[in-house]
């Protein structure tokens, strides 16, 4: 997991299409594997999903209205229940096919990185693992 990159986010519930920047974890010369996407957080997550700005403040309308924002224990602590809530059920990491070289998303499909108790900046480390065989 030797490919790492940081996002900064600017809402407290935020979306930010980290794609481009997962591709470039891609190593030079590979063929077929898989990258893991992985975020070092438990306020945020990783998803991936179609990045259209109307379904994207969907997501964030969706993501606030399933979560109570109050009546947590954990808010004693640092008042940010609803936030680890909220990213427990996106994941921290996902995984993308790699064929000849390239992201095998399909072509709705983008990687995205939900932070749930933002703004900050959040660390994404990405990972590849070569899958190929000799043919
Ligand atoms: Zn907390």
């Amino acid at each position: 997991m030797g490919f790492e990159f940081t996002v900064s986010t600017t809402d407290r519930l935020d979306i930010v299409d980290v794609t481009d920047r997962v591709a470039d974890a891609v190593p030079a010369g590979a063929t077929d594997g898989a990258l893991t996407v992985f975020v070092e957080h438990t306020t945020a997550g990783v998803v991936i999903n179609e990045s259209e700005q109307r379904l994207l403040d969907d997501v964030r309308t969706f993501l606030d209205g399933l979560v109570p924002d109050e009546g947590w224990e954990h808010d004693r602590i640092d008042d940010n229940a609803d936030s680890h809530l909220r990213a427990l059920l996106l994941g921290p990491s996902t995984t993308v096919p790699v064929v000849d070289g390239r992201l095998a998303l399909g072509r709705w499909q983008s990687v995205l990185v939900v932070d749930c108790d933002g703004p900050r900046e959040r660390t994404v480390r990405v990972g590849y693992t070569n899958t190929s065989t000799e043919r």
